[in-house]
């Protein structure tokens, strides 16, 4: 973010939601922030298109955070996303967001397994519910998710929720609503299904545009220009830079197959993501390579879209994708919030059109590199820092990212530094831990208790 953008102060947060939004490290607005929460907050109906990695969930959840009564229980805020990774990470933004006051109940509805207790805590009371469309009907339609008090209604991911279902089904959903609340729609691109949308369930609406142009610059992008083999262009590539994290995008499942299986040739850990993977698979791939336990991910486009996965230091187009905008929408994964990130792209002689309109979309010049400026390749070291394991207990055991640390530290014996990142989801956990600490840690984890309740603990 540059000098000139103006902190949070200036659109009038409460003292302690500021305080938190520093411990956070959110000292400056980002552009669709600066630009949209003074409508946002004014209860204004409000459209914000901005690239992904703009900051677009904290600008609604600033303003359903604003506008909570905790003294209600009853649903408050909705927040409609297009898939179950999105909802809960959503929710998690939501409840850092929501850290200054102690006692703000967020809820993930989405179905798959952990969907019976879902329903339990929502009997007891939720203020905002983050969820996917199918099954948000299917509460709605059963009465279990009542909405009469609900104030806020957010369509994020607006074009992906169209790509996904269809105006009449969103339309169903507000149906349920009240007519006087604020609707919010967030999208990072603009098709014209959302000005149907936006004329169906909106009052003159506030539109804020944050042109992909702004939102690129923190990114080192190089397009390499490549015969017909891309594979030792590809080995070329992390042996120079040897990234840190970095997501490789094919247009396709079989090229990323092929290049999971060229990498694994090379004795390169990585993961894959497509839209094959079961939902609880795709969730535990992400916590790897959030946590450090695997440096590569390969990805189609659906990983592309809406996943906050943080501190990417690369993203590699294995292939040129087939239009601009998803151009954007893959780099936006590195460079997040104003870090710097690298974009490298392989093209062919076929692709050379697609490079010419990402080069117009944004406005800069695609300046071609040589593969022969790199590193020749010989061993290609990319270890992973970490290691995942689970651990049987979750949310619904009211267990705490703390606690986990607490086990591994006091009672395993293990150093801070050998802990790494830890996610609790609703019924079971996962914590990164460096490898020579993975059988220590799993022994003591099983023989002892966490919060004075045995769990189940393995190797993820
Ligand atoms: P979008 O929904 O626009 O794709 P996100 O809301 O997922 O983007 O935000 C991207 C990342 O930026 C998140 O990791 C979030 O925590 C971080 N972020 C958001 N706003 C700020 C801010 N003002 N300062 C620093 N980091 C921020
Ligand atoms: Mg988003």
């Amino acid at each position: 973010m540059s000098d000139t953008s103006k902190d949070f102060k200036s659109v009038g947060l409460s003292k302690p939601m500021l305080e938190n939004l520093k411990s956070l490290g959110y000292f400056k607005m980002t552009p669709i922030q600066e630009k949209g929460l003074p409508f946002i907050l004014s209860n204004r109906d409000f459209i914000g298109q901005a690239n992904t990695g703009s900051g677009k969930t904290a600008a609604f959840a600033l303003g359903i955070l604003a506008k909570l009564d905790l003294t209600n229980h009853m649903p408050q805020a909705l927040v409609l996303v297009p898939t179950r990774e999105l909802a809960e990470q959503v929710a998690g933004e939501i409840r850092r967001l929501g850290r200054f006051t102690s006692n703000i109940k967020v809820l993930t509805i989405s179905g798959g397994v952990e969907e019976h207790h879902k329903i339990k805590s929502l009997r007891q009371g939720a203020h905002i519910v983050v969820g996917t469309p199918g099954r948000i009907t299917k509460l709605l339609k059963t009465g279990v998710l009542i909405t009469c008090d609900l104030k806020v209604l957010v369509l994020d991911e607006a074009d992906r929720l169209l790509e996904m279902g269809t105006v009449a089904e969103i339309n169903h959903i507000a149906s349920f609503t009240p007519t006087d609340r604020q609707t919010m729609l967030f999208s990072a691109t603009f098709p014209n299904g959302i000005k149907t949308l936006s004329a169906s369930l909106q009052e003159d609406a506030a539109q804020v545009t944050i042109d992909s142009q702004h939102q690129t610059g923190t990114i080192k992008q190089l397009f390499f220009k490549v015969e017909n083999e891309k594979n030792d262009a590809l080995l070329r590539l992390l042996a120079h830079y040897c990234p840190q994290s970095c997501i490789i995008f094919c247009n396709s499942r079989e090229t990323c197959n092929k290049v999971a299986g060229l990498l694994r040739t090379k004795k390169i850990d990585s993961l894959q993501i497509h839209s094959d993977l079961e939902q609880q698979e795709r969730t535990l791939i992400l916590i790897k390579f959030d946590n450090k336990s695997c440096r590569i991910m390969v990805a189609t486009d659906l990983a592309s879209r809406g996943l906050d996965v943080k501190n990417v230091s690369m993203v590699i187009n294995y292939d040129l994708p087939s239009d601009h905008e998803l151009y954007v929408h893959r780099i936006g994964r590195t460079g997040r919030a104003g870090q710097e990130g690298i974009a490298l792209s392989l093209y062919t002689h076929q692709e050379r059109a697609i490079l010419r309109t990402i080069g117009e979309y944004l406005k800069i010049d695609c300046a071609t590199m040589d593969l022969n400026s790199l590193k020749k390749f010989k061993d290609i070291v990319m270890r992973p820092f970490m290691s995942t394991i689970y651990i049987s207990g979750g949310r619904k055991d009211n267990i705490r990212p703390g606690d986990i640390l607490g086990a591994l530290t006091k009672d395993a014996g293990l150093k801070p530094e050998e802990v790494g990142k830890i996610h609790i989801l609703e019924v079971n956990s996962y914590a990164a831990i460096s490898h020579d600490r993975l059988e220590h840690a799993i022994g003591h984890l099983n023989a002892g208790k966490i919060k004075g309740k045995k769990f189940r603990v393995g190797k993820a």
